[in-house]
């Protein structure tokens, strides 16, 4: 399976942050759209990526003054991503070597979407049900 067939279940919806915004801003819009990560843009486009765990280890170490800091202090700049035409396979192991759970798909330089690792198992566990209907139709048709 493709990041393309991903997306076709999920959308291309990307939330987005500009490097500007406070974090107690960022984890306002975490929490509106139920998310870990976002995706960080400026007109020239994507410039970073922040999710909770960035928010997590700084709050720890400077404390509640991080709220009203920009969240290009704490996002990570070099940002992994994919292509809709790389496979689901691939992405795995994106995520497991670079150790991250949330990768932007682009596709000629523009965002076309995210997947995070609950997609990658969703889509996994879809397989997976799929295969053993299969298998289980071949069975008990003889
Ligand atoms: P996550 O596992 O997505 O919560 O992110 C863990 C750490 O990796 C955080 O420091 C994120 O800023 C960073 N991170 C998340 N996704 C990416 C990505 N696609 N590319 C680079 N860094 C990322």
């Amino acid at each position: 399976m493709r990041i393309a067939d991903v997306l076709r279940n999920k959308g291309s919806a990307v939330a987005t942050i500009t490097p500007e915004t406070s974090v107690a801003g960022l984890l306002t819009e975490l929490a509106v759209h139920n998310i870990g990560a976002m995706v960080v843009v400026s007109p020239d486009g994507v410039v970073g990526i922040v999710s909770e765990r960035d928010v997590v280890r700084a709050l720890q170490r400077r404390g509640a003054e991080l709220l009203t800091q920009p969240v290009s202090e704490i996002m990570t700049s070099m940002v992994v991503t994919c292509s809709p035409e790389d496979s689901v396979d691939s992405l795995t192991r994106l995520m497991t070597e670079n150790r991250v759970r949330h990768v932007p798909v682009l596709q000629n330089g523009r965002l076309a979407g995210i997947v995070s690792i609950g997609d990658v198992v969703k889509t996994r566990m879809e397989e997976l049900e799929a295969q053993q209907e299969q298998l289980q139709a071949y069975i008990t048709r003889g």
